[in-house]
């Protein structure tokens, strides 16, 4: 039986993993923290033992290699789907955004006329911009916020809307980010498809989806974990990768290699030949983009919202966990590309948000902070500049014997959890290629797959 490495038990390791082990490889996992999941996970509490989110995570419909692996390893029941968004603005007015029963890209068009925080000019202006990104080329790359100026967009719709939207999605200010991504959130998520925009949330801790369910599967394909021991070293001969070395001393050798870590990691683990080619080097210009996440458990709930966009508002997305423990109603709120929040520190960011939560939902003053926590992750993914695609390289490498994954590597998709299978999805592809047994792993966009209407 050919035997495979991987490195990194992230999802995109685990998505190359479960397609080669199902394809009959012998597979061993290496993940250097005790647990899987890697960006997607979640940490236990010293404060209370529960399992916390490093950071809530939200998928959407037109996730679909992200929703096969789920499929694949039994844990789709631990995910719900939120057909209806809940817009909130300051003044704590809302808007609710759902679907009507009509094909795309129509299905939406009542829910953006109803948004209260535009004017029916902006809409008209958004109208305008939606017919602009379809008529653009798939690969088109220039700056974005420069785009949507000279396409009928005002600094205020871009701040109401596209930014709203796109903030979230990709990680990435508006005016950092490249068209491609932007077009792409949606052209898939709202106009190609009436399912695109539905978000999926698990309804329990991330952690909880790499547990019995996740690891029966794997055992009853043969997959071995080797957690808690980092790979220090891929060694190569003129053949190909002979073997990894682990921190620990230890060896292991395959006949495959699949190198799944996120990018900031790759170079270090690789020889300085390799690490010196122009396929691997080019992801040293990847750049970072933080999250910043603030955790507050209260001692009553302040708002029947299972989730919440802000709109004008410095958090971004609102999730209310409900009661978690008895007396204990936890809610989070995420705001992404912190980049110029840095300087604020976490404990400032707690208190703004607070703050901000204060106005938005009254009964926020009669509630007392329990506990709470501020998580910002530095390098939460890359960042979507126009032309990111010429620095993230192909899952086969020019190495026979090593394809690498990640949500960095070329997916067509943005850093995200749907990125990372697809990625996972793709090394195995390349390696079936090599092994003389091509095949296609990555499943179809979602318009290609099902018939408008179908769940
Ligand atoms: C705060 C935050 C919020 C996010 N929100 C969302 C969201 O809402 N929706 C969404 O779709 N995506 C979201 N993402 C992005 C998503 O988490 C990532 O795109 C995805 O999880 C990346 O998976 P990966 O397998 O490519 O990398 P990772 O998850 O980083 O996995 C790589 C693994 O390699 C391991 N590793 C590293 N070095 C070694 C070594 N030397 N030896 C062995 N193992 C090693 C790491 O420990 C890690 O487990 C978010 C990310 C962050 C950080």
């Amino acid at each position: 039986m050919a035997r495979v490495a991987v490195i990194g038990g992230g999802l995109a390791g685990l998505a190359a993993a479960a397609a080669l082990a199902a394809r009959g490889f012998g597979v061993t996992v290496v993940e250097s923290r005790r647990r899987l999941g890697g960006r997607a996970s979640s940490f236990p509490d010293p404060a209370s033992g529960q399992l916390v989110d490093a950071c809530q995570h939200a998928s959407m419909g037109c996730c679909t290699n992200l929703d096969h692996f789920f499929a694949t390893v039994g844990v789709s029941g631990l995910l719900a789907r939120q057909p209806k968004l809940n817009f909130v603005t300051p003044d704590r007015r809302k808007s609710v955004f759902k679907a009507d029963p009509w094909p795309a890209p129509l299905h939406l068009g009542r829910a953006l006329l109803g948004a209260h925080y535009l004017t029916p000019a902006e809409k008209v202006r958004v109208g305008l911009g939606f017919a602009a990104l379809l008529r653009e080329s798939p690969d088109a790359d220039p700056p974005l916020k420069d785009w949507l100026l000279r396409h009928h967009q005002t600094e205020r719709t871009i701040a109401r809307f596209w930014g709203v939207v796109l903030v979230s999605a990709l990680n990435e200010t508006v005016d950092r980010l490249g068209l491609k991504y932007a077009r792409k959130v949606f052209v898939d998520g709202f106009l190609r498809h009436r399912d695109g925009f539905v978000v999926h949330l698990p309804t329990v801790p991330l952690g909880r989806l790499y547990s019995d369910e996740l690891r029966g599967w794997f055992a009853r394909h043969g997959v071995e974990f080797r957690e808690g021991v980092a790979v220090r070293d891929l060694v190569s001969t003129r053949s190909g990768i002979s073997h990894l070395t682990m921190r620990d001393g230890t060896t292991i050798t395959a006949d495959w290699y699949v190198l799944a870590v996120p990018f900031e990691r790759v170079l270090d683990l690789l020889p300085g030949e390799l690490a010196a080619d122009p396929y691997f080097a080019g992801v040293a210009n990847l750049e970072p983009s933080p999250i910043t996440s603030v955790h507050l458990w209260l001692d009553r709930p302040v708002t029947p919202l299972q989730h919440a966009v802000l709109v004008d508002c410095l958090g971004h997305w609102v999730f209310n966990r409900g009661e978690v423990a008895p007396g204990e109603f936890y809610l989070q709120v995420v705001i992404s590309a912190t980049r110029d929040l840095s300087a604020l520190g976490n404990d400032e960011i707690g208190s703004r948000v607070a703050a901000e939560l204060g106005r938005l939902f009254p009964e926020m003053a009669r509630a007392r902070v329990l506990r709470s926590k501020v998580v910002t992750e530095r390098t939460a993914t890359f960042s979507a500049v126009p032309g990111v695609d010429r620095w993230r390289p192909p899952q086969g490498s020019p190495v026979p014997n090593l394809a690498v994954a990640g949500d960095w590597t070329a997916t067509g998709w943005p850093a995200t959890m749907e990125g990372a299978v697809r990625s996972g999805y793709l090394a195995a592809e390349a390696i079936l290629t090599r092994a003389g047994r091509p095949e296609r792993v990555v499943r179809p966009e979602l318009w290609e797959a099902r018939s408008p209407g179908e769940p």
